[in-house]
Order: structure tokens, then C-alpha cells, then sequence
């Protein structure tokens, strides 16, 4: 039995074109911009679109959970454009040698539904974490803040390290992970930046000594407590990353009792974040913080806490940093994503039309 099966790849003359950016073409482009300067770029765009809250229709991320990790789709939109990303997180990935984190996504019109662009997002994704994490400090750690404590030194943690540096006045950074490779990794990757010091810590208590911010960016698929009570001291202010999944945090619920918190969007927030243990938790939203509508601390002995989980703003932000970038700076190229037929009600015609050099001449399937 013999099958044609005809995959078109040819294109409509003057048909629109979709923007496509792999991994490489994201790293190219944030290597040559400079990931410092990429960092506060989309620090400059998460903050912008956070100041028009309002304008988004906004929902929490729908979540697919497996025993080993969570698949998850972020979608959001102003009216017009719509924005959302595939993300996964799988703690367990590295024994496979895949990372926890993965992500892709897209930014389109809403005028049309066309799709401006399709992206690797696994690196925009710790761009815009790393950016909304140090916009948050701005506004909620003590002045004068120079020391940070980073727990967990994985693939999030150069992107902490770099923006707490550029946006938070961040000079110093005690390194503690459970795998000492992870934390010599950090320490290889960042030698080179000029006035910011890694110093490696035996444990999490060592690496809170002197600490004036505490990132946690761990990754575990658990109710873990890496943070006690009896580890914060007054005026500390906790940038918690890694905890952003039901059964998955990483503080110890009563830290949260004493502190303030902002959150992202708090109804994804309660699902998500350390919260989901205190589920009347009082809270402000970042955006809130950011306008000016909420305060980020109210005295310097306040234990402040921004409890991060990811929200689809940050991905719509980095989405039209990214689109922008790239046709700025001529990254990536054009690709015919979607059926451009020229009389857009004959699809058929279009696909039976196409050049017979890119019909594929499929093989017999064995009998
Ligand atoms: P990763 O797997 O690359 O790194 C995680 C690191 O944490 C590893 O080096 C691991 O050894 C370390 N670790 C695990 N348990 C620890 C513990 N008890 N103490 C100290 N270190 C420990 O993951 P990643 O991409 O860096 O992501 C880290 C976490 O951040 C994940 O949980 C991920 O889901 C989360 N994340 C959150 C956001 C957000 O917007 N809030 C965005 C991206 C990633």
C-alpha cells in the first residue's frame, strides 16, 4: 500500500511571517546585548507592565502534575497582544541530563490571532525571574543592603547573582548548595564580574551570616524547610524562588507568620507559593508594591518576604523584550508558522497547489 502524504513547505508570496528564535538565537542574542543589561532591560518591561495591571486579563497558570514534576501553560493578554508559555519544572531531570526547567512561547496579535513570535523561553525564563526577584528587593529590602545568601546554585542562580548585583546593590554572595559542584560552578561561571564576590558556605546557616537578602532557589518536590525561624533575623528580606507548586516550598510556615509577603497574582499565589500553608495569609501584590499602593516594608526590623511562584506578566514581558530585541539586533529568523494560503478560504487548494518539489514522497509501510 502506497500513502502521498503531502507536507507543504512552500510559501505565499508576501505572506506574513512569524519570528522564530531557538535556544541558540536567545543565547546569541542575550551574549551580545550583555546578559547585565538584558537582566535590566526586562526589569524595565516586567516593571512597565506591572504598572498597568489592570489592562491584562489575567488568570492562574493551568497545571498538569505527575509524581516527578508539572507541566504547566501560562497565558495572559492586554487586548493587544496575547502571550503565554509552556513551562515544566522536574526536579529529577538532571539524572537524565535534562534541565528542571524548560520553556517555550509565543506572543501574538490580538487584533488578527497571527503569531508574531515563537520562542525558547528556558532562558527568558530565568532572565525575568532573576528581574522580578531584584525589582521586588528594590522595594522591600532594608537600604543599604550589600550581602545576599543564595540557596540553591543551579541554573537560576547566575541570573539571581547578576541581578541582585545591577539592580539591588548586591556586592557579595554566600553560596551554599547541597552539591559543592553546583556552588564551584556559580563561582566559575561569575569570577570574571567585576565587584562581586562569591564566597562559598558550608551550610545554609553559614551562608545566612551577614546576609541582608536570602534567595532560596532550590529545587525539590517537597514541603522543605530550608529556612527555620530561628535562621531569620529582624530587617532580612527573603527573595523565595524555588517553592512554586502545591507541595512544594521552602520556608517554614511560621517565618511567614512574623513577615510581610507580596506575591505575583494571589490567586495563583495561593495555589503555588509558600502560602499555600497559611491559605488567609495577608498579602500585597508586587504590582501593588510597585505603584506605590502597598508598602514593601514598614520599618527596617520588618521580615519582609516575596514569595515568587512565576506569573504569565513576567513571560508576556520578556516575550515583547525578546521580540523587540530580536528585531533589533536581526535574531533568529522567519518562518511560515501557520498556513498562509493566498485566498485564505482555500486551504485546500493551497496544500494541493504546492510546488512538487516540496511534496514529501512518503515510503510503503511494511505489509
Ligand atoms: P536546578 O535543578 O537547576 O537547580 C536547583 C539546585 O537546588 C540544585 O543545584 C540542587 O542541588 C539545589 N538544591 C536542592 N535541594 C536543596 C537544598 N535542600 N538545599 C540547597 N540546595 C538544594 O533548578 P533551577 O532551574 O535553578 O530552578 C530552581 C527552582 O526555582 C526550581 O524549584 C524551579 O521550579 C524554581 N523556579 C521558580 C521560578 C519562579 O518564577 N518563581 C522560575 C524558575 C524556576
Amino acid at each position: 500500500m502506497t500513502s502521498t502524504n503531502a507536507a507543504v513547505k512552500h510559501a505565499s508570496p508576501g505572506a506574513r511571517r512569524t519570528r522564530f528564535l531557538d535556544a541558540g538565537d536567545v543565547a546569541g542574542l542575550v551574549r551580545g546585548i550583555g546578559v547585565r543589561q538584558a537582566i535590566v532591560a526586562v526589569a524595565d518591561c516586567v516593571c512597565e507592565d506591572f504598572l498597568r495591571w489592570a489592562d491584562f486579563e489575567k488568570s492562574a497558570r493551568l497545571a498538569s502534575h505527575s509524581p516527578v514534576g508539572v507541566i504547566e501553560l501560562m497565558p495572559v493578554s492586554d487586548g493587544h497582544h496575547f502571550a503565554f508559555k509552556y513551562v515544566n519544572g522536574h526536579p529529577r531531570n538532571a539524572r537524565l541530563a535534562l534541565p528542571t526547567v524548560m520553556a517555550c512561547g509565543m506572543l501574538a496579535e490580538v487584533r488578527t490571532g497571527f503569531p508574531l513570535l515563537l520562542a525558547d523561553l528556558t532562558l527568558a525564563t530565568a532572565l525575568r525571574t532573576a528581574a522580578t526577584s531584584a525589582l521586588a528587593a528594590q522595594a522591600m529590602a532594608r537600604g543599604g543592603a550589600h550581602t545576599m545568601a543564595l540557596i540553591g546554585n543551579g541554573a537560576q542562580a547566575e541570573f539571581q547573582a547578576l541581578a541582585f548585583h545591577a539592580m539591588a546593590g548586591i556586592t557579595t554572595i554566600h553560596a551554599f548548595d547541597i552539591d559543592p559542584a553546583a556552588t564551584a560552578r556559580l563561582m566559575h561561571n561569575l569570577a570574571d564580574v567585576p565587584g562581586l564576590a562569591i564566597v562559598p558556605a558550608r551550610s545554609v546557616r553559614e551562608a545566612l551570616a551577614g546576609a541582608d537578602i536570602v534567595t532560596t532557589v532550590t529545587a525539590d518536590k517537597t514541603r522543605a524547610t530550608i529556612l527555620t525561624p530561628d535562621m531569620v533575623r529582624p530587617g532580612m528580606h527573603l527573595n523565595a524562588v524555588g517553592g512554586d507548586c502545591p507541595g512544594k516550598t521552602e520556608l517554614h510556615v511560621d517565618i511567614l507568620r512574623q513577615a510581610r509577603i507580596v506575591v505575583e497574582y494571589a490567586p495563583q499565589s495561593r495555589i503555588e507559593g509558600e502560602i499555600q500553608q497559611w491559605p488567609e495569609a495577608p498579602v500585597s501584590e508586587l504590582w501593588e508594591v510597585l505603584a506605590g499602593r502597598a508598602p514593601g516594608r514598614a520599618s527596617a526590623d520588618e521580615v519582609t518576604v516575596f514569595d515568587s511562584v512565576g506569573f504569565a506578566l513576567e513571560d508576556y514581558a520578556a516575550l515583547r523584550w525578546l521580540h523587540a530585541a530580536a528585531q533589533a539586533h536581526h535574531a533568529g529568523r522567519d518562518v511560515e508558522l501557520v498556513a498562509m494560503p493566498p485566498d485564505p478560504r482555500d486551504l485546500y487548494g493551497w496544500m494541493i497547489g504546492s510546488p512538487a518539489e516540496a511534496v514529501v514522497q512518503v515510503e510503503a509501510a511494511p505489509t
